[in-house]
């Protein structure tokens, strides 16, 4: 079980992560956006950090409410209102709990993919976060369902983001700034599927 201390931790584990590869999100929006992914992400989980010990006692629900709504108004861009929504989503689904298992984690990336695709109308294959998010979220939910234990799942589902993330180097961006390419975008990574694979890597690191 993971309780909402844990939750906190968690959380900045993935803003330490962002930052590491905020350069890097950035050179891969250059390549075939408007050269801010990094910056964006960077500048919401700043926010997120700074707001954690205000929320840090609520139940994890309240505290990923907080973090979706830091993100939305703060990150800018697509992936704000996106990432926003899904943290908001997963915050819903979690709300007055103090600790959640790894039923209530699966459940909370369905949501949040749900929030994603509420939000930005894009489906599987369009080479957005989604062709990481959706593998992860398919592969944690079989490991699970196979009766592997939080580790395994966890790993399961950044294998399965990666090999996402290296698929949207092999299709033609269909949603966002990314599109305007068209069949320029083959052959790029999307930084969308790479920020959400960061995510989920610290996810897995702290847990
Ligand atoms: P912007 O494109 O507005 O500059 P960012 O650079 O922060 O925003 O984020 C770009 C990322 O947002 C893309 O790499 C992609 O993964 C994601 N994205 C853009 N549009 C959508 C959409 N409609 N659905 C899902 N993800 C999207
Ligand atoms: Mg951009």
């Amino acid at each position: 079980m993971t309780d909402n201390a844990k939750v906190v931790a968690i959380l900045t584990a993935m803003k330490e992560a962002i930052d590491e590869n905020a350069q890097f999100l950035t050179d891969l929006d250059a390549a075939i956006g408007d050269n801010d992914h990094g910056i964006n992400m960077a500048r919401g989980f700043k926010k997120v950090e700074a707001d954690l010990p205000g929320v840090a006692a609520k139940d994890i629900g309240a505290i990923l409410k907080k973090v979706g709504m830091d993100l939305v108004s703060t990150v800018g861009g697509s992936s704000g209102p996106l990432y926003g929504t899904a943290f908001m989503k997963a915050g819903a689904k979690t709300a007055g709990k103090m600790e959640i298992g790894m039923d209530d984690f699966l459940v909370m990336i369905d949501e949040a993919i749900g929030g994603v695709q509420m939000r930005g109308k894009a489906v599987a294959g369009e080479k957005t976060m989604l062709d990481a998010m959706m593998p992860a979220r398919d592969a944690m939910k079989a490991a699970a369902a196979e009766g592997k234990g939080v580790r395994e799942v966890l790993d399961a589902g950044v294998a399965a983001a990666e090999a996402g993330v290296e698929y949207t180097k092999t299709i033609i961006a269909t949603k966002g700034r990314a599109s305007y390419l068209g069949e320029r975008s083959i052959g790029h990574q999307d930084p969308g599927a790479t920020s959400f694979t960061v995510l989920l890597k610290a996810i897995a690191s702290a847990y």
